[in-house]
């Protein structure tokens, strides 16, 4: 599989009234064309921040993002333009949200704004735009389409505002799609129908997928490799099967104990003992060492390295030689 995006030593920093916060710190991330990746993780552990790093979205003079390789199909994105990256943006990589409405437009129809979509990143003229828009629509299944081209974002349900805000995404036949907690808001039925849009598009269309979520259920059901993120570092990555059957890290193996039961539905995960760490005082050492139950003397003070085990990697002293269990 041919690598699309390529990450090494991503890096966000918030200048906050509060105090400087590393939002993202040091993320390496490696997409392959057509491949569903998952990044996982409780709130506020960077996660969308990373995702709006990648599509340079993070624009305010209190933050600054970079990175050693930032590179979308061998271009690095950090030295374009301005317009450059708007342009790629609407071309190859896009995004969705978790709130559809936040991002649509209330005084316009639906049509109108798929179509202002094809419009912008197609440079389709308006009758092809007009045709492109009702298809667009299909693809996400919204049933006749056509007859719902006038209605309005709030006269829609918010898998019906999802499912144009996918159509919207798709407009430009994107390379990569970024979609950020894309079910969070929406109750456990259409949540399971929305993602099973997603992976029917995704096998349609190639598309790489950066599925950014809390929710371990979607995870297993979707991806093919996954990320875990703690306070702004990855603490570990695996193929989603060995990720489950074998997880390396502490906080993977907390995040797992603490999934709902399956009979329970796709409830919100249930934190792991201890406080999420405050990314305004971040701990010395692992960060994670507060919470972790196999914490070790060296953990206070040492940052942990990455260590390899087959084919995944996990930032954690216990495997780093001698002490592997
Ligand atoms: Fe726990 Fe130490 Fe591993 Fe951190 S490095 S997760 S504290 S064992
Ligand atoms: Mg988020």
């Amino acid at each position: 599989m041919s690598v699309l995006l390529k990450i090494q030593n991503l890096r966000t920093i918030i200048n906050s009234p509060a105090g400087v916060v590393r939002a993202v710190d040091g993320v390496d991330l490696q997409i392959g064309r057509g491949e569903i990746v998952a990044v996982v993780g409780e709130s506020g552990c960077g996660k969308s921040t990373m995702a709006l790093s990648i599509m340079g979205l993070i624009s305010s003079p209190d933050a600054d993002v970079w990175a050693d390789c930032l590179q979308l199909d061998g271009t690095e994105l950090q030295t374009l333009s301005a317009e450059e990256k708007r342009r790629l943006r609407g071309r190859r990589i896009s995004m969705v949200f978790q709130e559809p409405m936040s991002s649509l437009n209330p005084v316009l129809t639906v049509g109108e704004q798929v179509e202002e979509a094809l419009l912008t990143h197609q440079r389709a003229d308006k009758k092809t735009a007009g045709k492109k828009t009702i298809e667009l629509l299909e693809r996400v299944r919204i049933p006749s389409a056509a007859e719902r081209l006038g209605d309005y974002p709030h006269q829609l349900s918010g898998g019906m505002q999802q499912r144009v805000m996918l159509a919207m995404a798709l407009a430009c036949e994107p390379d990569l799609l970024i979609a950020d907690e894309p079910t969070t808001a929406l109750d456990v039925t259409v949540q399971a129908q929305i993602l099973q849009l997603l992976c029917e598009l995704q096998n349609e269309l190639g598309m790489a997928v950066l599925l950014i979520t809390h929710d371990l259920g979607i995870v297993a059901e979707v991806a093919n490799r996954v990320m875990v993120m703690y306070a702004g570092k990855l603490v570990e990555e695996a193929k989603v099967d060995s990720l489950f059957s074998r997880p390396l890290h502490p906080y993977t193996k907390g995040l797992l104990e603490s999934r709902p039961e399956l009979t329970g539905g796709q409830k919100r995960l249930h934190t792991i003992s201890g406080a999420v760490a405050d990314m305004w005082d971040l701990p010395t050492g692992c960060r994670f060492h507060p919470r972790c139950p196999q914490c070790m003397e060296h953990c206070q003070s040492q940052e942990p390295q990455v260590f390899v085990r087959g084919d995944a990697t996990v930032r954690c002293w216990l495997y780093a030689q001698g002490v592997a269990p």
